[in-house]
C-alpha cells in the first residue's frame, strides 16, 4: 500500500474520519559547501522522499500525533511546559510553539505521519518533519505566514527544541524545493533563485559510505576560526569584506604571507567555492551538466585537500567515481563521514552502483547505501 493510503487508513481507525494531506520533502545540496557560514552560497533542491503527514483540527487543546514508523502515539499540550519526552514528537512540538511565538494561531489537531527519508543520512529527514507541520499548520490554521518564516520555524524548533544549531538550508530546501529546479541562496543577504536541473540521461545517486568519524565538530569551529580570520587579514585592505565569501582570490593572495599556511588552504578552498556554484549555475543554464559534474569533482578535491574535511571512505568513493568515467562526484555535507553525490550518465548508472558496493564493501567490510534522488517538490498540500 502507498504511503499515504496507511497514514489515511490509520487516522481513519485512530480518529473516525480521513485527515488533509500534507507532505514535505528531505534536499540534496549539489554544490556550494561549508559556504553557509562565510556569507556565500548553497545550491540545494527537494527530494523524491519525505514525509506525509494527515492533520485534522480536534477542537481540543490537545496535539494527538501518531508515528507509523515508530509505531507509538504520543500526546502533548500546546503550552511551552507541555514538551513531549519522544524525540520525533518534539519536532512537532517546536513546530507549534514556534508558529504561536511569530503570531500563529495552534489549536489542538489530530495527526497520523510516515516518511522515507532515511534517518541521520545527511538528507535532513528532520527538516523535512518540520516543515510539513510548519506548511500544514499554516494551512489549516489560516496563518499566512510567508514561505521564508515557515523555514525558520523548522530552523528554531532545531535551536530551541532539538538542541541542533543548524543553518538555514534544509528547512528552505524543504519549503522551497520545486521539482526539476535547484535553488541558489545566498546565506548572507538570503535571496535567492531558481536553476533548471532536469538532467535527462543522468542521474544522481548518493552513495552513503555509512561512517560517522568523531573529528567533526572540534574539526568543524577549527575551520571557521580560520575563515574568520582569513577574512580578518583581507578586511584591513578591503574594508567591504564582510564575510570570506566576499573576498576576490587576489586578495586572499596578499595577505598569504600574514597568516597561517593552514588558514589561507581554508581560504583557498571557501573562495573557490562560491565561484564554483555561480560557474555550475551558469552551466545548468545551458544544459551543461559534464561542466556541473567537472565542478563537482573541484569540489571534493577542495573539501579533501585543502579544506581537510573529507576521510577515507569518502576519497575512496570519488576516486572510483573518477576512473569509472563518472560525471560528477563529491562528498555532501560537512564532512567527516556521510554521502557523496554523484551525477551519472544512465547507461553506467548500474556498473557503477555496483562497483561502489562491491569494492566499498571489500575494503571497509560493510556495505554502503544506495539512494537515488530526482529533484522534486517541497512542502506542499496533496
Ligand atoms: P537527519 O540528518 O536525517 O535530519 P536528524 O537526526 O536531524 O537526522 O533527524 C532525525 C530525527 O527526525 C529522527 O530521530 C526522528 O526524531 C525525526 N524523524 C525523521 N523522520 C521521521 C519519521 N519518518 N518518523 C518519525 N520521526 C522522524
Ligand atoms: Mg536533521
Amino acid at each position: 500500500m502507498e504511503m499515504k493510503d496507511r497514514i489515511q487508513e490509520k487516522f481513519q481507525t485512530l480518529f473516525g474520519e480521513a485527515g488533509d494531506l500534507y507532505a514535505s520533502a528531505g534536499r540534496i545540496n549539489l554544490i556550494g559547501e561549508h559556504t553557509d557560514y562565510n556569507g556565500g552560497y548553497v545550491f540545494p533542491g527537494a527530494i523524491d522522499c519525505g514525509i506525509i503527514a494527515a492533520v485534522k483540527p480536534n477542537g481540543t487543546a490537545k496535539v494527538k500525533a501518531f508515528s507509523l514508523d515508530y509505531d507509538e502515539y504520543v500526546e502533548f499540550g500546546l503550552k511551552e511546559e507541555d514538551k513531549p519526552e519522544q524525540q520525533w514528537a518534539r519536532y512537532i512540538f517546536g513546530v507549534c510553539r514556534e508558529t504561536v511565538k511569530r503570531g500563529g494561531k495552534v489549536e489542538g489537531f489530530n495527526t497520523v505521519f510516515a516518511g522515507d527519508v532515511p534517518l541521520g543520512a545527511g538528507l535532513s529527514s528532520s527538516a523535512a518533519l518540520e516543515s510539513t507541520f510548519a506548511f500544514a499548520l499554516n494551512d489549516i490554521f489560516d496563518n499566512h505566514i510567508d514561505k521564508f518564516d515557515l523555514a525558520k520555524i523548522g530552523q528554531s524548533t532545531e535551536h530551541n527544541y532539538c538542541g541542533v544549531k543548524c543553518g538555514i538550508m534544509d528547512q528552505f530546501a524543504s519549503v522551497f524545493g520545486k521539482k526539476g529546479s535547484l535553488i541558489r541562496l545566498n546565506c548572507k543577504t538570503l535571496e535567492y533563485k531558481y536553476f533548471p536541473f532536469n538532467p535527462e540521461g543522468y542521474r544522481v545517486v548518493l552513495i552513503d559510505s555509512c561512517v560517522k568519524h568523531e573529528l567533526a565538530s572540534s574539526a568543524y569551529n577549527k575551520r571557521r576560526a580560520s575563515c574568520e580570520n582569513a577574512a580578518a587579514a583581507i578586511r584591513k585592505n578591503h574594508p567591504e569584506v564582510e564575510f570570506l565569501s566576499d573576498a576576490k582570490r587576489v586578495w586572499l593572495d596578499e595577505v598569504r604571507s600574514e597568516i597561517p599556511e593552514e588558514d589561507f588552504l581554508r581560504a583557498e578552498y571557501v573562495i573557490g567555492e562560491v565561484q564554483r556554484v555561480l560557474d555550475v549555475c551558469d552551466a545548468l543554464e545551458r544544459g551543461d551538466y559534464e561542466t556541473v559534474g567537472e565542478m563537482m569533482y573541484q569540489t571534493h578535491f577542495g573539501l579533501s585537500k585543502l579544506y581537510e574535511v573529507s576521510c577515507e571512505e569518502l576519497d575512496f568513493l570519488n576516486k572510483l567515481a573518477r576512473k569509472m568515467d563518472v560525471t560528477g562526484s563529491r562528498v555532501m555535507g560537512g564532512g567527516f563521514g556521510g554521502c557523496t553525490i554523484n551525477l551519472v550518465k544512465d547507461e553506467l548508472y548500474d556498473t557503477f552502483v555496483n562497483a561502489a558496493v562491491e569494492q566499498f564493501t571489500a575494503k571497509f567490510g560493510h556495505a554502503p547505501k544506495v539512494y537515488p534522488v530526482v529533484i522534486s517538490d517541497g512542502a506542499r498540500k496533496l
